[in-house]
């Protein structure tokens, strides 16, 4: 019955007929729970009134007055429509236009009194107010509405319409029933939900707008937190294979190679054999600092699983990686009877055969194979080791006896991917799945990432290996930037080679793609016309990238201009300068990173952050980087400076679909963290608990799917 009174069509309502039942339903409104869940994304306050005299330039501001001379103009510019008006109050009058909105010439009254609010800008000398939204001041409720809620809605449809129905929808309150128990309401001290609603919508003050967006983001908080509460208890009740730790072997291995484990390394290594000597699996997150060394660890791990005879299988983002990791690996196994096998889009190479008397011999050099072949070989298990991109997690890729995953570079995939990868590494439903391991060169600091990732054991790279040259790191303003070209050339001639990051252009890769071919045009033009220059963007064919990736490996091209996604684990000794453009558009971890990408060679590396803002909160951040070459240092500050929102990126961090919750809410983050834990501590399963249980799985559709 309750269920039912929340899903009655919003054509129920007055004023919703055809045409608007339409565009609502363009923005997801159907049913009066959807409306009641059509959260605002900000309120006007329009309770504090300044006079127009005061009106100071950039400076938001809510004033009250009539309207005089409204009239629509034609931009000669641009194929626009400008409304002009002047406001008026008692103090004096301010010069008003809208932009593309030629109906407020009739909206706008000018027998009543207005309250616009927006921010006055100078215009050729004059002050004008740009675009100001604004509410009616009508007899009966002024000022008993003072917050205006404002919605994100599509054309046809206005925020005063959606405010309309609203409060008609507020009736079926009643018939909302809460999800959270009270003795969680009550812990948390939270608002009842249909309070909630109500507040949100049609706040009195502040306050309550802060109290409602609590409840409504611990709402979202909490299922996310449950959700990873119920996959890890589900998680620890599979059953792995226990792999028993081979180490005098390993030690042999680590003999071999030229170089000792850093102590972090050590730790970690060990972590993970400990993990993998176990019967339930293991779900761990091994972080380290670009050039950590965080490969040779999951080789190791590799290596012994394959010991054990059985599989283990390594994932990266991208093809150019996987080739590396795999000759990386063959070299390293060379003395042993390890077959390893690689597969991507366009390759498949192993390094062994298998002789007519069904015999297995290592090959000197690795050799091409037909992809059939190679996925019959993994099903017979013949492969130990398998290293690829998204190719090894294809539906008919089928492991014989796969013991060990491992997810490198797992930030680039994001939560969700993530979920899918490891989905199909377990697809066989065999009674044994795979131990887990994901590994990640952002440095999320320890509280934050056990408080998001709740469901991994954590591994920390925290040192460099020894005698790394430090990367001399410059920021390089608009002036200085000739001088920095010189310099770059003057480097290329001595046989070195530089990367060129573009800026990051989160909206679109179109346009990230785009602002990419306009730098390397540029480059090869204007700046460096005698020096070959590649060009490498996310909308390449994986065939065309492997060309250029390989020209650059081979110094037949000696700057490669490249967008911020592409190809970050790469390992190109001889290049030494790392270019990064627009660099206030990254985040000081994601800066730190690629400059990880050089000095991985015997020659002094250089770092030129390249930026063009005038703002002295920019330089300083980026300044930053000229001084610390800790990883985790950066991300520390970084968090510190823009919170944790912008330095993980929604998407990363899962919260992507979060309509209310943010990052930044640290404090509502861990108390909705403990209350999981405590509620699924008492009901494992959310038996006594359906409505929670229905919501965890509805957030899993939308989330995992
Ligand atoms: P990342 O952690 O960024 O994946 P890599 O594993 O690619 O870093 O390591 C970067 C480089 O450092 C590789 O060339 C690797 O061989 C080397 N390396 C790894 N561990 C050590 C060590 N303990 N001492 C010296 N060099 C090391
Ligand atoms: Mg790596």
């Amino acid at each position: 019955m309750t269920k039912k009174k929340l899903q009655i069509s919003i054509d129920e309502l007055r004023g919703v007929g055809i045409k608007n039942y339409n565009l609502l339903a363009q923005l997801g409104i159907e049913t009066i729970e959807d409306l009641l869940f059509y959260f605002p994304f900000r309120w006007d306050d329009f309770s504090n009134i300044q006079l127009i005299k005061n009106l100071k330039p950039e400076t938001k501001a809510t004033i009250q007055g009539k309207i005089f001379n409204i009239c629509n103009i034609r931009s000669p510019y641009r194929k626009m429509v400008i409304t002009k008006a002047i406001i008026s109050d008692e103090s004096g009058s301010i010069e008003t236009v809208w932009y593309n909105q030629p109906y407020l010439k009739q909206t706008l009254k000018k027998a009543i009194e207005y309250r616009f609010q927006g921010k006055p800008k100078i215009i050729k000398n004059k002050l004008i107010f740009q675009a100001p939204s604004f509410e009616p001041i009508l007899e009966n409720n002024q000022n008993n509405q003072p917050l205006i809620p404002v919605y994100s809605v599509t054309r046809g449809i206005t925020p005063k319409m959606i405010r309309f129905i609203l409060k008609q929808a507020l009736q079926y309150l009643p018939y909302l029933d809460d999800f959270l128990p009270d003795w969680i309401l009550k812990k948390a001290n939270l608002l009842s939900l249909d309070q909630a609603i109500t507040k949100i919508h049609f706040p009195k003050n502040k306050l309550e707008i802060s109290q409602a967006k609590k409840r409504l983001a611990f709402n979202e908080l909490f299922i996310f937190h449950l959700n990873y509460e119920l996959k890890k208890n589900l998680w620890q009740k599979n059953q792995a294979r226990k792999i028993s730790k081979k180490i005098p072997i390993i030690k042999k291995f680590l003999k071999s190679l030229n170089f000792k484990l850093t102590n972090d390394q050590k730790i970690a290594l060990w972590e993970i054999l400990s993990d993998l000597d176990k019967q339930n699996p293991m779900n761990r997150l091994l972080e380290g600092d670009v050039g950590s060394g965080k490969t040779i660890v999951a080789m190791l791990a590799c290596v012994n699983v394959a010991l054990n005879n059985t599989q283990a299988a390594l994932m990266v983002p991208s093809e150019i990686l996987a080739s590396q990791h795999y000759q990386t690996l063959i070299k390293l196994v060379t003395n042993y009877s390890i077959a390893v096998g690689l597969l991507t889009n366009s390759q498949s190479w192993v390094n062994f055969k298998i002789t007519k008397t069904g015999k297995l011999k290592i090959l000197q050099n690795p050799t091409k194979i037909k992809k059939e072949r190679l996925i019959a070989l993994i099903k017979k298990g013949n492969v130990k080791v398998m290293i690829g991109t998204h190719s090894i997690i294809q539906q008919k890729i089928n492991f014989k006896n796969l013991s060990l995953a491992i997810i490198d570079e797992q930030h680039r995939f994001g939560v969700e991917q993530r979920s899918q990868i490891i989905n199909n590494f377990c697809k066989n439903k065999q009674e044994k799945i795979p131990h887990l391991l994901s590994m990640t060169a952002t440095p999320i600091p320890r509280s934050l990432a056990l408080t998001l990732f709740g469901d991994l054991s954590l591994s920390i790279i925290k040192q460099l290996p020894r005698g790394r040259k430090k990367i001399i790191t410059k920021v390089v303003t608009q002036e200085k930037r000739s001088q920095a070209y010189a310099f770059i050339k003057d480097q290329i001639n001595q046989g070195r080679q530089a990367f060129v990051i573009c800026p990051l252009i989160e909206e679109s890769t179109v346009l990230e793609t785009k602002a990419a071919e306009h730098e390397y045009q540029k480059l090869s033009k204007q700046i460096f016309p005698d020096i070959e220059i590649g060009l490498l963007h996310g909308r390449l064919k994986p065939r065309e990238k492997q060309t250029v990736m390989k020209g650059f490996l081979n110094n037949k091209i000696a700057i490669l201009v490249a967008t911020s996604v592409i190809e970050v684990g790469v390992d190109v000794p001889n290049a030494t300068i790392m270019v990064i453009e627009g660099a206030e558009r990254f985040g000081l971890a994601q800066l730190h990173q690629f400059r990880g990408r050089v000095g991985r060679g015997a020659y002094q590396s250089f770092c030129l952050l390249f930026t063009d803002s005038n703002s002295i909160k920019t330089w300083k951040r980026l300044k930053y980087l000229e001084a610390s070459e800790s990883g985790f240092e950066l991300a520390q500050k970084d968090l510190r400076l823009r919170g944790p929102g912008e330095f993980l990126g929604q998407r990363q961090s899962g919260f992507s679909n979060f309509t209310i919750a943010t990052l930044d809410n640290l404090e509502l983050i861990k108390t909705s963290k403990q209350l999981a834990e405590q509620l699924t501590l008492k009901d494992p399963n959310l038996i006594k608990n359906p409505k929670l249980l229905y919501k965890v799985q509805k957030f899993n559709k939308v989330h995992f799917e």
